[in-house]
């Protein structure tokens, strides 16, 4: 992390030194020193193993001095010429004996050096709005981060899909923190600006020509480190709970359809928005009624008898049981049509599909004496 973060440093922290040019350099020779070097390293021209990685540093040194509002913001808030030398020492030789002695001294309780958390405070702070600027980025990490969905499964049988209704739902859901209200910290307590990402939330990692942006793993993104956490999140700022919804389905509700309830995710871990309920709903199949569209079919089983000279018979349809008349004559695989038994759709009870009842014949396995007389007469008369 503060390796990554001296780079940045290092890249953009001497314009000047790497046009090799004065404080006081006039935009003239500004101009003059930059056209001279990027001559030098260019890439085409130049096949030095660096020359690439100069050629991009002469480039960042030429965008901030010959931009007056960049100049100027390296000029106040950049490292001073006459410390410079021994800041940055103290930055590339104490990388890692700093990093141990700021948790050497958190673990103690103690703050770390008012010089050190102001240096890099502002310093960084500073990059930071200055790479926003430079890459475009002005949002914090953080403020553009709502909390997750959760994804539900709600299992309905038939009947529940085809009529709707309200449904009760239980889900663990993660809550912001009551005793904190999010601030991750003890109360009377508030979190202290991260210094490794100043706040942002964000890291930029710079190489070369490119640069990367990452979230800032000293703070996970929020932009501030918890020295007192609150006991009761634990510091995160979350607390995970049972949660009771009800939800209110539509008649014949589909199968695979995913109901969305906005806000009824997940807390957000950075006072963002919170995520979205996703209940997908799975429709159970039924013994003897399936569905096409908004029609319900089911199947009969008929006698050649009832096929050939008609029957009455009771069906089962969403809307009860029901007698239908079946006219003779029929011939295996007839579908009859029975309107307005089939799934409502939309507010008015007239607006409902059909049922439709497919007609199968069914062949005796075995017959007795009799039965089988009749049939041999029957084939002798036709
Ligand atoms: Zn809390
Ligand atoms: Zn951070």
């Amino acid at each position: 992390m503060i390796k990554n973060l001296i780079y940045t440093f290092s890249t953009i922290a001497n314009p000047y030194k790497v046009l090799g040019i004065n404080k006081g350099a006039s935009i003239q020779e500004i101009k003059q020193a930059y056209y001279k070097l990027a001559q030098l390293y260019h890439p085409d021209k130049n096949n030095a193993k660096d020359a690439a990685k100069m050629f991009t540093q002469v480039n960042n040194a030429y965008e901030i001095l010959s931009d007056e509002n960049k100049k100027r913001m390296y000029d106040t808030c950049g490292v001073q010429e006459d410390n410079e030398q021994d800041f940055e020492e103290e930055l590339r030789g104490n990388a890692n004996g700093y990093q141990q002695k700021v948790r050497r001294k958190q673990s103690k309780g103690k703050y770390y050096s008012k010089f050190h958390q102001a240096e890099y405070e502002t310093i960084f702070s500073e990059f930071d709005l200055f790479f926003q600027q430079k890459h475009g980025k002005k949002k914090a990490y953080y403020a553009k981060k709502k909390g997750d969905d959760i994804k539900l499964g709600l299992k309905l049988s038939f009947r529940d899909s085809v009529f709707g209704g309200k449904h009760q739902l239980s889900y663990r859901r993660q809550k912001t923190c009551e005793t904190c209200k999010g601030s991750r910290c003890a109360p009377g307590k508030s979190g202290q600006k991260c210094f490794s990402c100043g706040g942002s939330g964000w890291l930029f990692y710079v190489d070369g020509g490119s640069s990367m942006e990452v979230k800032c793993n000293n703070c996970d993104g929020w932009g501030k480190v918890v020295r007192d956490p609150c006991l009761v999140c634990e510091g995160s700022g979350i607390v995970e709970k049972e949660f009771d919804i009800e939800i209110e389905l539509p008649k014949g509700i589909q199968n695979g359809t995913i109901i969305r309830q906005s806000r009824y995710g997940h807390a957000s871990k950075y006072s963002g928005e919170p995520g979205d309920l996703l209940i997908e709903v799975e429709v159970e199949e039924d013994n003897s009624l399936r569905r096409d569209g908004n029609n319900i079919i089911s199947e009969l089983e008929l006698s050649v008898s009832e096929m050939v000279l008609g029957c009455k018979k009771q069906i089962q349809t969403i809307w009860g049981a029901l007698e239908i008349s079946i006219p003779g004559a029929q011939q295996p695989r007839t579908k009859l049509q029975i309107p307005q038994y089939g799934i409502q759709y939309g507010q008015s009870q007239w607006k409902k599909g059909d049922h439709i009842v497919i007609l199968n014949l069914e062949i005796p396995q075995q017959l007795n004496e009799r039965t089988k007389q009749l049939y041999y007469e029957l084939l002798k008369q036709l």
